[in-house]
């Protein structure tokens, strides 16, 4: 196909449930993309945080073509190993507990939103589910009713009952929130879509000495920053605390569609037969590419690494903002970096893509930007170089 029949198919044939740009992919490895023109971008925004491996690693293809020729499917009421491998992998690198699999962020956080509920049906009849303005929890009607934000919510109300929204970083407003009938508190640590908004150290603490006191489910949602995202496996582990339910996706799979949720041990037999599932979760072909991933990130070094070219590319950008007033703030842990602007990053993101560097706006101001574990320094070099002359 070429590139106007195909975006003429797209308008007529697709839903519109993307605002897209105008670019068509034919072909990746690591940081680099090329469009079907044979442009080549760098990308510093791999898929909202799929890529922390780069596009097409070799130890996940190379998995997924052995497992392909073997056996591609197994339904979920058989055994087969690399499930059972993946699950162990994830408990080693997480804290004692157990997995339930699944194919998405949403579909993770449905999963830990029903194991809540079933917990707090049994102590004492509390659902209610405490989570906070600016989240983003998916796109499933109780995940919507999670995140809260109106922007997604038009339309498609009456939203299912039992959510309750407060401030980021307001311990306050969360012990005013509570009552007995109180079964989670969930929140992302970095509020992804929300703008880069980065939980504190004493807040998240705070959360959980309440939620033990209180006998409260404290749900972790690290769809976007596990896997490395932050220089650690997972984010939490930068903040002292264990979550009792934690929800992962997005990078798990080395871009293929997996989703997980790890609850610990004394909540792992919470939901049993018949209670929840997931037809394709944590299939064979699946679970062999995660392996790969968990195995990259071990052997090349990718959390060191991520700390190392993370602490590189946050000075580069505070530089930029000592010489570019537009930038008001620098954020981010890890790879995981925002530009607070006081303007629209709408155009700038445009202008980096016309000069060959992918990033991302969030939150209307906040350029986004989120590049592989192994990303070098001469690639943030030429994504910074670029950034410069755009500001400019
Ligand atoms: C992307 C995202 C989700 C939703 O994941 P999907 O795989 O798109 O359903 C949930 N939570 C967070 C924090 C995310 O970034």
């Amino acid at each position: 196909m070429k590139a106007t029949e195909i975006f003429q198919v797209y308008k007529d044939n697709i839903m519109p449930t993307y605002n897209k740009v105008p670019l068509i992919f034919v072909k990746g490895k690591g940081s680099r993309l090329w469009d079907i023109n044979g442009k080549s971008y760098l990308d510093f925004f791999p898929g909202w945080g799929v890529g922390n491996l780069g596009h097409c690693h070799p130890k996940v293809m190379q998995g997924v073509r052995d497992q392909i020729a073997k056996l591609i499917f197994v339904p979920n009421n058989y055994y087969h190993p690399f499930q059972a491998k993946l699950a162990k992998e994830l408990i080693y690198w997480s804290f004692p507990g157990k997995v339930f699999f699944c194919n998405s962020g949403a579909e993770a956080n449905e999963g830990a939103i029903k194991l809540a509920r079933k917990f707090g049906a049994s102590t004492g009849g509390r659902f209610e589910i405490i989570t906070f303005e600016n989240a983003f929890h998916g796109r499933t009607l109780a995940t919507l009713a999670a995140t809260g934000q109106k922007k997604y919510q038009n339309g498609f109300e009456p939203m299912p009952g039992g959510f309750k929204q407060v401030k980021f970083n307001d311990i306050n407003a969360v012990k005013a929130a509570i009552t007995d009938k109180t079964a989670g508190i969930m929140l992302e640590l970095i509020q992804g879509e929300g703008g880069v908004n980065i939980a504190a150290r004493d807040f998240v603490q705070s959360l959980r000495k309440i939620c033990d006191e209180k006998k409260i489910l404290l749900i972790i949602d690290e769809v976007q920053t596990g896997i490395g995202r932050t220089a650690k496996m997972f984010c939490y582990q930068n903040y002292g605390i264990t979550p009792d339910v934690m929800t992962l996706a997005k990078a798990l799979g080395g871009g293929f569609p997996i989703g997980a949720m790890i609850a610990r041990k004394e909540l792992g037999d919470i939901l049993t037969a018949g209670m929840h599932a997931s037809t394709f979760g944590g299939g064979p072909v699946i679970c062999k590419a995660a392996l790969g991933v968990l195995k990259a990130v071990q052997k090349e070094k990718l959390l060191a690494n991520c700390r190392k070219t993370g602490e590189y590319l946050l000075g580069k950008l505070n530089d930029l903002k000592n010489r570019h007033p537009v930038i008001k703030e620098v954020r981010g842990m890890g790879l995981m970096l925002g530009l607070e602007l006081d303007i629209e990053g709408k155009q700038i993101v445009q202008k980096c893509m016309d000069a060959g560097l992918l990033i991302n706006c969030t939150h209307d101001k906040v350029l986004r930007l989120m590049p592989a574990l192994n990303t070098t320094k001469k690639e943030i070099d030429k994504a910074v170089l670029i950034l410069n002359k755009v500001l400019q």
